[in-house]
């Protein structure tokens, strides 16, 4: 059997996408997200589906352990959960900021710690962080969500640093706008409605999240000794 593969936010956008990607390619997979039922709605074999939320380190740990005791040790973990709540500071309830920096930064670093020491003593693995354009250049409306992605690229970097002697890859894909559940979280509807028309320049549709899942496992594909750092990927005529 192939390595074990853990994605958080597996129940919706990228995180389906990377599950059926990687079970088709014949990985067991841990999948993580509040949404069980829909994890269980794909019939993946050798998967493990765990309601879990990755703010909650005990939990997240936990059902990393019980994944490694079924199928082996974590080769790649992707950091994928995340939620994105648009709004400007001046009116913005502060539980969305937290909700986001909580989420998309403090959820990438529990990941991350979980599955480093065992990687450090195997000398092997691989850690994706998902992150966004948002984390390369700012946006109105999306101040606190920019900080948490600029906060996904920091960390990844540093941890990059910390560990490539130890043969570990530290990866971060940053996606444009995608056809996901994303805008979604965004509770004003003004908002939503302004990014839809922004839409509506590149046509109407943003990026497949299938070119994203494929992007994401060519980069594991590559050989160990490869990294690529980091991968800016978006619709053609996303003009942002
Ligand atoms: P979706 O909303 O479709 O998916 C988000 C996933 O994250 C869901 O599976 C959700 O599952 C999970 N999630 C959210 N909060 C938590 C939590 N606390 N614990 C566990 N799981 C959680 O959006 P995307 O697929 O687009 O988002 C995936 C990543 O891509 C995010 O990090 C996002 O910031 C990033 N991104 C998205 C872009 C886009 O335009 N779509 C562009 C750039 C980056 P559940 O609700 O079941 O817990």
């Amino acid at each position: 059997m192939k390595k074990l593969i853990v994605i958080t936010g597996a129940s919706s956008g990228f995180g389906k996408e990377l599950a059926y990607l990687f079970s088709n390619a014949g990985h067991p997979l841990l999948l993580i997200g509040r949404r069980k039922e829909l994890m269980y709605s794909y019939g993946l074999p050798y998967t493990l589906i765990k309601k879990v939320d990755v703010t909650d380190y005990s939990a997240f740990e936990l059902a990393v352990k019980e994944a490694e005791i079924k199928f082996g040790p974590v080769d790649l973990l992707i950091n994928n959960a995340g939620v994105m709540h648009l709004g400007n500071v001046a009116n913005q309830n502060p539980l969305e900021w937290k909700n986001m920096l909580d989420t998309n930064v403090i959820g990438v670093l529990n990941g991350t710690k979980i599955v480093l020491e065992s990687m450090i003593e195997r000398k092997t693995g691989t850690i994706i962080n998902v992150s966004s354009i948002s984390g390369k250049k700012t946006f109105a409306n999306h101040a606190a969500y920019s900080a948490s992605k600029y906060g996904v690229h920091a960390l990844t970097e540093t941890i990059r640093e910390e560990v490539s002697d130890k043969n570990i890859r530290l990866l971060l894909v940053a996606p444009g706008a995608s056809e996901t559940e994303l805008l979604e979280h965004t509770t004003s509807s003004e908002l939503k409605e302004n990014y839809r028309e922004w839409k509506k320049t590149m046509g109407g549709l943003s990026l497949d999240p299938k070119y994203v899942a494929s992007s994401i496992n060519f980069m594991y594909d590559l050989p160990q000794e490869v990294a690529i750092r980091e991968l800016t990927i978006a619709a053609t005529k996303q003009n942002a």
